[in-house]
């Protein structure tokens, strides 16, 4: 569909950003150009130029009835905030005007003692800076009643300079990455190339269910998943909903949701049902990581509010229906130069090979090197139910890179293929090498890393995530790899002997990574262990790997984070985790208590009113009643125990609040079982308990109410 709202896409997009084109149209030519220059090549920003930007940015705004800004940050709570000022100020005289300053663009000063810091931010010190960030674009954000408030996208530091967010670290991710793959870039001979931006592309999954429906659910609202749901009698296994038609209710829910995200210059562009019932999916095209980034972020509140005004309810959770898929996030993921060239793209000469090829096998390396920490990335309590189960990725990182490949790494190891130099170029097996798959479209789904023609697609995202975790870790360890291949080659008398020995090398080290069988299949397991690659089972496991020397040693190298930020920011998941585990254990609790245990004596009472009322008639037996009733008693006994085991780990859990990780370890070990032992009871029971009685509605009507 082309037109929206009556309006044409090319009409709508971007409408609400302040993008280049508005940049270019607004601002005085000399401001315009050191602008471009800050946000392409870093100069700095002075205060000068900041005035004619905000003052040129405040005007647009108010023009489309804008009355507030906010400086929108993303602090470590994986959500979006921002304290909203509006543009007021008072003359002398006592009249209102309308002002922003270019020191209110470049720098805010929120009170910002609420949100996470890990300890880094002492309350006595509760300041905490927001710095624009100029490389993403400011927006205008309408509500549901048509407000506007003009949102400058600003990374969130403390006073004493610490990243409180997740963008600085993702910035300082991109720096180190783009300073090393210029190295490299330079030694191919590119000397026009001033930076290389990562690009990402973040499809998305989620799920759609009634708003009334979802409101009767105290775990749908507190936890976003079900704690409770029997199977109903068909689930996903005709898989007649994946790609399936798409109903007219969610069609107009989605009309909406790419209108509401072209305003705000999200290029939404591919949408579709997902495997399992009421699931769907949202790509847009890719851009640069940072970018990208806020455009997910903005989709994920986007999906939310239109279902809201639709009188649906988004679940971004990981897996908000136990027995059916779950959602996750595929990042996809290359570098390119700032003037375009793709460096994941195979190309078609020779010589785009060999340079494609050191990209190429750096990211194979670091993703075996560094496994550890991209599961850590990519772990969340939500995740701990998809990952390993039967069918998102498996907890294993892997490569898949398709047969051929795969084939052409083996002939580099094995040396079938030559580097040479020719007219000072540096050429790769000129007359063996095969030209790359230029369509190699991966079929296979199963893989956590895939290489997909021209970029990686890292599919163990979880679904409510911010990107910008995954990101910075990709980022950070190839860039780490780039720095050893390029101090290696820069020191080399023969510059192309030493690129052949080094592939050579990384492909022989690294290529147990290279899986391209079934990811689901036990075989794997047991051979992922030969392989000695690292089987993480959830995040609790995961979490402590970020205090590794390793990860310690690779993000301080690279200016990424602090030894300081990475011990807050360990904290924080942690704490996360124990958070979100406790919420879940304590909604279960409300649930069993306010809503299973009466309605299941409500029955109860009625059988037993039954089986009086029928024995007084005589002569006929209330069979069926008794053996309901008895097999009720035993079950709800068992219910009832399970919830005391349930309370008590609880205030067991709570005990131990003096170190972290050791509560952590008892959420999941003791907390999150008794969780799991409950809910079967309680399942149980649901398949037992009249209809009409059972408090709230159930996965049929969850799931095949629209
Ligand atoms: P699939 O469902 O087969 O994985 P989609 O077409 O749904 O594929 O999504 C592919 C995503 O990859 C899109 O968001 C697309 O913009 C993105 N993409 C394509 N090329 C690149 C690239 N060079 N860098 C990053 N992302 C890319
Ligand atoms: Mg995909």
């Amino acid at each position: 569909m082309n037109h929206c709202c009556g309006k044409s896409i090319t009409e709508v997009f971007g409408i609400n950003v302040f993008n280049d084109s508005v940049m270019k149209q607004r601002l005085p030519k000399d401001t315009y150009k050191a602008l471009k220059r800050t946000i392409e090549e870093g100069e700095e920003l002075t205060l000068g130029i900041a005035e004619v930007v905000a003052n040129a940015m405040k005007d647009w705004a108010i023009e489309k009835g804008a009355t507030h800004y906010t400086h929108w940050f993303q602090p470590m709570t994986g959500m979006t905030a921002g304290k909203h000022d509006s543009f007021i100020a008072l003359t002398d005289d006592g009249r209102a005007i309308m002002e922003f300053s270019g020191k209110e663009l470049i720098k805010g000063e929120p009170d910002a003692s609420s949100f996470p810091s890990g300890g880094l931010r002492a309350t006595f010190e509760a300041r905490g800076y927001t710095a624009w960030d100029c490389t993403s674009p400011a927006f205008l954000k309408e509500d549901t009643a048509g407000n506007k408030t003009l949102c400058i996208p600003t990374a969130f530091c403390s006073y004493t300079g610490e990243a409180l967010d997740t963008k600085t670290p993702l910035l300082r991710s991109m720096e180190a990455l783009s300073k090393q793959a210029i190295r490299i870039l330079r030694l191919f001979g590119n000397t026009t190339a001033k930076k290389v931006l990562t690009t990402v592309g973040a499809e998305q999954e989620y799920f759609l269910v009634d708003k009334n429906l979802y409101q009767q659910r105290k775990d749908l609202i507190f936890a976003g998943r079900s704690l409770f749901g029997a199977m109903p009698p068909k689930g996903q296994e005709l898989e007649d909903h994946y790609f399936g038609n798409i109903p007219d209710r969610i069609s107009a829910f989605m009309a909406e949701l790419d209108y509401e995200l072209w305003k705000l210059g999200v290029s939404a562009k591919t949408k579709h049902n997902e495997v399992a019932p009421a699931q769907y999916e949202i790509a847009p095209i890719f851009t640069t990581g940072n970018v990208a980034t806020d455009h997910n972020q903005l989709v994920m509140e986007t999906l939310k509010s239109v279902a809201h005004r639709h009188g649906l309810a988004c679940l971004l959770h990981e897996k908000p229906f136990a027995g059916m898929n779950g959602s996750g996030k595929h990042n996809n993921w290359s570098m390119c130069t700032n003037d375009g060239q793709n460096l994941l793209d195979p190309g078609k000469t020779p010589h785009e090979n060999a340079q494609f090829l050191v990209f190429f096998v750096a990211v194979i390396q670091a993703v075996d090197e560094y496994a550890e920490l991209l599961r850590l990335f990519a772990a969340n309590a939500g995740n701990d139910h998809r990952l390993g189960a039967n069918e998102a990725p498996p907890a294993i990182i892997s490569i898949f890179l398709g047969e051929q490949l795969t084939e052409i790494l083996e002939h580099v190891e094995y040396g079938k293929v030559r580097a040479c130099k020719q007219n000072g170029d540096l050429k790769i097996g000129v007359s063996t090498l095969p030209r790359f798959p230029q369509d190699a479209t991966d079929r296979n789904r199963t893989s956590p890393f895939a290489f997909t023609g021209n970029r990686f697609e890292f599919r163990m995202v979880p679904s409510s995530c911010s990107i910008a975790g995954p990101n910075i870790a990709l980022n950070t360890v190839v860039a780490d790899v780039l720095c050893r291949i390029a101090d290696r080659l820069e020191k080399a008398k023969d510059v192309h002997k030493e690129v052949q020995a080094f592939l050579q090398e990384s492909i022989k080290n690294h290529k147990r990574i290279i899986f391209n069988g079934n990811g689901y299949s036990k075989e794997w397991v047991e051979e992922a262990k030969k392989r000695g690659l690292p089987l993480i089972k959830n995040t609790v496991e995961a979490i402590p790997y970020l205090l590794s020397d390793k990860s310690i040693q690779v993000f301080t190298k690279h200016g990424v984070f602090s030894k300081t930020e990475l011990f807050a920011r360990y904290e924080i998941l942690l704490e996360d985790y124990v958070k979100q585990v406790h919420i879940e254990a304590v909604t279960m609790i409300h649930m069993t208590k306010k809503q299973m245990i009466p309605a299941i004596i409500r029955y109860t009472t009625e059988l037993a009113r039954s089986i009086t009322e029928v024995t007084k008639i005589g002569g006929i037996s209330p069979a069926v009643q008794t053996k309901l009733l008895s097999q009720l008693t035993k079950l709800l006994e068992r219910f009832d125990k399970e919830l005391d085991i349930l309370e008590q780990t609880l205030y067991q859990a709570d005990a131990i609040s003096d170190n972290r990780y050791e509560q952590a370890c008892y959420y999941r070990d003791h907390v999150f079982t008794a969780m799991q032992i409950l809910r079967k009871t309680g399942d149980e029971l649901e398949m037992v308990v009249a209809e009409d009685l059972w408090p709230f509605p159930t996965y049929s009507d969850l799931l095949f109410g629209i």
